[in-house]
């Protein structure tokens, strides 16, 4: 019969040729990912045929069967499920679509043994079975076609597809074991395998022998089973089934609702970051079934997206088996059983960030993120998110919570402070902090891009306004710090200079920088540095222009800073003493530009006239030398 030839997408070729070469241990799992897929087509079709019922063939039921040929050394594992038709089998068996995969492409080192190991950690699904291959072939026919094709490959570079016979709708994965690998005809060790990792199965795995038809695994859906009959190696495998995932899940959380709405959950915060989690579509990883009966796992409305790196499933009791991906928009039963998986998710966390701090804090440094996203997204959830967020501050070395700063915070002081940036290290040195860190006050240092965007919608906590410490007209007469810190220093130091001296090195100040700057004032929140920017009143804050700006967000011009100087840096003294002086008018006006743009510099901000600082500052170096 006719056969054509095609060739591995790019991608399919690397990943079989580390799977070939590289997979040494651990290649029983094969097996577990064939069954996955069997059972994964299974749950399929039993979904399509609810509303078309022609599609099941009369008197089936779901089942996957395995069995082995010594005399040809292969395994095989049909199953009856949905199938696939020709360009299925080029599409999902000839290119990559999982970005795990991509992923995985993309942490590859190079390093056999590395590599390998990255492999369990990520899997490769299908690819697998090629660790134990000389051949695999895949017989296919699709639920409600005809045609069946034989898919086969030996792995290197290239399959064929041709039209083929099949008994039946479903798929069978032939794989032809190489040598050393007969292990894998023995019945006893396939026993092993299917009760390690495919226990949870639903669908009945079969295998036939002899004596007839065995069932090799339990075959009810595990989350319908009591907790204390659940082992934790089997909540494990699930969470591998259902969240394609290879990780251990750090949170299994296992309940059964009943009352107004009947439904169970089984879902898994994991215990690293899953490798779509960033995804653009921001998609969420919940699968709904209905009655054990897999519904779909794109019902958007049953997990909000600032949770999407949840994984598991929603087995409800109350929607109809025939629900149909419209019924499931704005449905008030997803709805309530969202509200409830959402709370629950959120005590959950908050008793390990209590009870077990330090595995939260792992949790919070990779899910942190995506949750704060919450903050703006869920406002009926707001408080409970605030409550479990946690935040990086100059008072510590470990995350804080925003109770935790509340309850240092010093007499008079009504707001919480912040910096926001790219850059922790960076932000600690910043010349804003100097004044609160000499009075004692502490800062939060917020390094996510999100937070820029749930600040402004947040605005308090428990009634306290946060307030970035780059915003002007911030008042530090009202605060009571440590010792009055701020004064105490101005005693130690040298004298502040006059006060009209001030006033006129600012005059000169302005003249010299004129719309460069919206305002020149004097400081209360420098100590060591010389001058800094902030922004305006009731202008955006400057990190968050910055950062519109780079994602082209917005594209005017920004705004002009206030900048602010230190009267009590010896070179502002020197600059003020000097500002009665007309003769030293010219050089007022070149430190000027020169205190500015190094403002600038330490915001980590391009210059906008870059030559001219250089010829100055050569020019001022020369006058020092
Ligand atoms: P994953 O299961 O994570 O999607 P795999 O590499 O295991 O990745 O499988 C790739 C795709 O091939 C599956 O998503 C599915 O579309 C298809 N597939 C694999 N095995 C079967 C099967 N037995 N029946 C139907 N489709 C299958
Ligand atoms: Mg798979």
């Amino acid at each position: 019969m006719a056969q054509d030839e095609f060739t591995f997408e790019a991608e399919v070729g690397k990943v079989l040729d580390i799977v070939i070469h590289s997979l040494y241990s651990n290649k029983e799992i094969f097996l577990r990912e064939l069954v996955s897929n069997a059972a994964d087509a299974c749950d399929k079709l039993r979904y399509l045929a609810l509303t078309e019922p022609g599609l099941m063939e009369a008197g089936s039921e779901f089942n996957i069967q395995l069995s082995t040929n010594k005399r040809d050394r292969t395994v095989t594992v049909a199953d009856n499920g949905i199938g696939m038709n020709r360009d299925e089998l080029i599409e999902n068996l000839g290119t990559i679509a999982r970005s795990g995969t991509t992923a995985f492409l993309e942490s590859l080192s190079g390093d056999e043994k590395k590599d390998s190991a990255l492999i369990g950690q990520f899997g490769v699904g299908f690819y697998a079975s090629f660790s134990v291959a000389k051949k695999v072939e895949v017989l296919s026919r699709k639920a409600g076609e005809d045609k069946a094709w034989l898919w086969t490959s030996e792995g290197a570079g290239s399959f064929t597809l041709a039209e083929a016979e099949r008994e039946g709708q479903g798929t069978s994965v032939i794989v032809h074991l190489a040598k050393g690998e007969s292990e894998f005809l023995e019945e006893a060790r396939i026993r092993n395998i299917i009760a390690t990792y495919s226990d949870h199965v639903s669908i009945p795995i079969m295998i036939a022998t002899k004596e007839g038809e065995n069932q090799l695994n339990t075959g009810s859906a595990i989350w319908t089973r009591a907790r204390g009959d659940i082992t934790e190696e089997q909540y494990k495998e699930f969470y591998h089934h259902v969240g394609h995932a290879f990780d251990d899940p750090w949170l299994t959380l296992h309940n059964r609702a009943e009352g107004k709405i009947e439904y169970t959950n089984l879902l898994y915060i994991p215990s690293s970051k899953p490798f779509d989690m960033m995804n653009p579509d921001r998609k969420h990883r919940v699968k709904l079934y209905v009655k054990r009966v897999f519904i779909t796992d794109d019902c958007e409305e049953l997990m909000p997206a600032y949770l999407r790196f949840v994984r598991g499933i929603v087995d409800s009791e109350d929607l109809p088996l025939n629900v149909s991906r419209e019924m499931l928009q704005h449905n008030a039963v997803v709805r309530r059983i969202s509200t409830a998986l959402v709370r629950r998710i959120f005590s959950e966390l908050k008793k390990k960030a209590e009870k077990a701090p330090e595995e939260y804090a792992a949790f919070w440094a990779d899910f942190g993120a995506v949750v704060k996203e919450g903050l703006y997204e869920d406002a009926d959830n707001r408080e409970r998110l605030l409550e479990i967020a946690r935040f990086r501050s100059t008072n510590s070395d470990d995350l804080i919570s925003l109770a935790d700063y509340a309850a240092r915070m010093k007499e008079g002081q009504e707001e919480i402070f912040f910096i926001t940036g790219a850059d922790i290290d960076q932000m600690r040195v910043s010349p804003q902090l100097e004044g609160f860190q000499s009075r004692g006050l502490e800062v939060l240092l917020l390094d996510d891009p999100v937070d820029e965007f749930w600040l402004p919608t947040v605005g308090l906590f428990e009634e306290k306004p946060f307030r970035s410490v780059t915003a002007g007209g911030i008042d530090f007469s009202k605060i009571k710090t440590d010792g009055d810190a701020g004064k105490d220093e101005d005693k130690d130091g040298p004298e502040k200079a006059d006060a009209a001296d001030v006033a006129k090195l600012i005059l000169a100040f302005k003249e010299a920088l004129g719309d460069a700057v919206r305002d020149v004032q004097t400081s209360d929140r420098l100590t060591d540095s010389a001058v800094c920017l902030i922004s305006g009143d009731g202008d955006m804050d400057f990190h968050l222009e910055r950062m519109l700006k780079r994602h082209g967000q917005i594209t005017a011009p920004a705004a002009a800073r206030v900048l602010e100087i230190n009267p009590a840096h010896a070179l502002i003294k020197k600059l003020t003493a000097m500002s009665g002086d007309l003769t030293k008018k010219d050089q007022i006006s070149e430190t000027a530009h020169l205190l500015l743009d190094q403002a600038y510099i330490a915001e980590g901000e391009p210059l906008g006239d870059a030559a001219g600082f250089a010829q100055r500052l050569s020019a001022a170096l020369e006058r020092g030398l």
